[in-house]
Parts: C-alpha cells; sequence; structure tokens
C-alpha cells in the first residue's frame, strides 16, 4: 500500500488545502480503516475554515464519507477487508454511560472527533476507532452515494423530525431548506404529516424543496409573511410541529411564534450568537421546545429506509467531483454558488 496520500487539511495560516500526508494505520484493536470512495463538504467544515470552529494546525477535514473496508485492528469483529461501508460521523464507544443510554454525541470517549479533534474523510484513507459500532454495512447492490448522508445530515434531520414528535395529519413547518432543512422535510414525512411547509430566504431551495416533493408549499421569509400565512393554513392555529434548521435569530424567534398552543419545536440549527425566549410573552403557548445535536442512533434504520425505497435524498448531490478539485467545492458550496446543495468528493484522481 501506498504511504502517502491526499487529504484536505487545516493550518490558521492556509486554511484548508490539498497536502500530502502519511496514509493512517491501525492505532488500537478496535480500528479499521477506509479507504474513502464518497465524502462531502459540511457546512461545518465551511464554519472551521473561516475559524468559528477551532481545530488544530494539520489536522485532516471532514466527517460526511461511505468507502471500503481495507484493514482491520484485532479486536474488530463485525468488519472484514473488502466491505463496503456507511459511516457515523459521530464516534461512539459503545461502554461508556452517554453510549448506553443511546446519547451518543455525548460519547466519553468519541462525539464528534472526524474532523474536528481527529483526522477526518476528505482524504484518499481514514482510520475509524471503534469501527464496530460507528460503520455500518451496505450491500454491494447499492450504489455508495445513496448512503453518503446516513451519518450526518440524514442523520440529524431525522433526529429534527423525531423529536417534533409528528402525528398523522399534522402542518409541519421546517424553517431552513438547506440540506439539513431538507434532510427533515423528507424524514417528517415518513411521520404521515398533512403537510410540509418549507421556509427560506433563497428561492433556489425552495423551488428544489417544491419539485422534489419533500415540501407541499414554499415560502420566502424575506417576502412573506410567514406568522400570518401559517395561520391563514392552520385555521388560524398555527404549525402542530416547527423544526429549526435555520440557525438564525430571526428563525428562532419564528420557531415558537408560529407554533400552535401546545405544538412542538424541534430545534437542531446551530447557532453563532445567544438566543433567548421570552417566557413572559409565551405563558400560556404550553408548547414542548426539544433542541441539541444528533444523537445519531438511526443509521440502521435509515439505511433499512433507503434500501427500501421509502426515504431519497439523492437530488441533494449536486456537484460531484474528484478530491483534486476539493477547494472549488469549498467555493462552491460555502459560498452557494451554481444553486450548489451538497459537494460530492469522489477519489483522488492520480
Ligand atoms: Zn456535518
Ligand atoms: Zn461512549
Amino acid at each position: 500500500m501506498k504511504e502517502t496520500m491526499k487529504a484536505a487539511v487545516y493550518t490558521k495560516e492556509k486554511g484548508i488545502h490539498l497536502e500530502d500526508v502519511p496514509v493512517p494505520v491501525i492505532q488500537k484493536d478496535t480500528d479499521v480503516i477506509v479507504r474513502v470512495i464518497y465524502s462531502t463538504i459540511c457546512g461545518s467544515d465551511i464554519h472551521i475554515n473561516s475559524g468559528v470552529y477551532a481545530v488544530e494546525d494539520g489536522l485532516i477535514i471532514g466527517h460526511e464519507f461511505v468507502g471500503e473496508v481495507i484493514e482491520v485492528g484485532k479486536a474488530v469483529k463485525k468488519l472484514k477487508v473488502g466491505d463496503k461501508v456507511a459511516a457515523n460521523c459521530i464516534t461512539t464507544c459503545g461502554e461508556c454511560y452517554y453510549c448506553k443510554h443511546g446519547y451518543t454525541n455525548h460519547c466519553e470517549n468519541g462525539g464528534w472527533n472526524f474532523g474536528y479533534k481527529i483526522n477526518g474523510c476528505q482524504a484518499e484513507y481514514i482510520r475509524v476507532p471503534f469501527a464496530d459500532n460507528g460503520l455500518y454495512k451496505i450491500s454491494p447492490e447499492l450504489d455508495l452515494r445513496k448512503v453518503l448522508f446516513v451519518g450526518d445530515i440524514l442523520s440529524t434531520g431525522y433526529f429534527g423530525a423525531i423529536r417534533g414528535d409528528i402525528q398523522p395529519g399534522d402542518t409541519v413547518v421546517v424553517l431552513g431548506a438547506g440540506p439539513v432543512g431538507m434532510c427533515a422535510m423528507a424524514s417528517a414525512r415518513l411521520f404521515g404529516p398533512a403537510q410540509i411547509i418549507a421556509v427560506d430566504v433563497v428561492d433556489y431551495r425552495l423551488e428544489i424543496a417544491k419539485r422534489e416533493g419533500v415540501a407541499d408549499l414554499v415560502l420566502n421569509s424575506s417576502q412573506e409573511d410567514i406568522e400570518a400565512y401559517v395561520k391563514e393554513v392552520t385555521d388560524g392555529r398555527g404549525a402542530d410541529v416547527v423544526i429549526e434548521c435555520a440557525g438564525v435569530k430571526a428563525t428562532f424567534d419564528l420557531s415558537w411564534k408560529i407554533a400552535r398552543p401546545n405544538g412542538t419545536v424541534s430545534i437542531v440549527a446551530l447557532y453563532g450568537e445567544v438566543m433567548e425566549l421570552p417566557l413572559n410573552i409565551m405563558a400560556g403557548k404550553n408548547l414542548t421546545i426539544r433542541s441539541g445535536w444528533v444523537d445519531s442512533i438511526y443509521m440502521q434504520e435509515l439505511i433499512c429506509l433507503i434500501e427500501k425505497g421509502k426515504l431519497n435524498v439523492d437530488f441533494l448531490m449536486t456537484h460531484e467531483a474528484p478530491l483534486n478539485d476539493i477547494l472549488k467545492g469549498y467555493d462552491i458550496f460555502g459560498n452557494k454558488k451554481e444553486n450548489c446543495m451538497k459537494w460530492v468528493i469522489s477519489p483522488y484522481v492520480e
């Protein structure tokens, strides 16, 4: 095997750039080395590049990937060389208090590590700790791209939908029609709502949500009074469930305002500043508000839903190019150019 590989590495001086680095090796018996077949650029990577999330100099970026097992540690039980796998972006030891309770993002020995605390997947190869818990075998017949998002954005959207406690016949409003918002809409559909309303300020995203059938109604919040519109289409009540995926003050404030009394607000967005709930004004609204980072414990059910054709977010893959072109990907995806939803990275071409 090769000794060096190409990888997208972050340094304070250069930002994210392509570099030759050593190919990873097994460090612990529970590790696996995966040849990355497809990976992505995620919004979090953009935040790393702009310095919002601090990472150590020299770290390989990236946490959403699928690939092929090429080496297994001695203690790995469920995987063998040649297996095609989808990867959970959260590393879970499976043993600690949090893992045992399903709160995997708080794993005492893991959490969000790939491309944040340990080397990530925007590379030719990646070392996966606790591989038996984080890698899921994919049937060789399935196009690996179909499960590329299960370990991160689809897990997050699904988590948002589950925590919205959607009942058949509900009106669900999803704030933000970016990749996570789209995954939340596609997931919400599984629970039988009467209508899904997508809200965003970017028209092309709303058009995609409508065209792909993940939303029934789409609203541009820079042009429409969302609160009035949602009341109008719900007999004056408001939305039964609001899933907030946008992550700005305007959408946070909207999330509790457009929910009906006794409704549920499920927040999976990340905020860059303090958000305040005016409980004095909200008194009597009796909302259930849930928030948090994904505990991505749904890998197996998401893969099953995709394999059986019940869940499909392939339309998010608007761009695909080899690792060679990753900087172009950061520009196009990061700056929302060319109506980009997701930038898929295929293997480096010599
Ligand atoms: Zn991500
Ligand atoms: Zn753990």
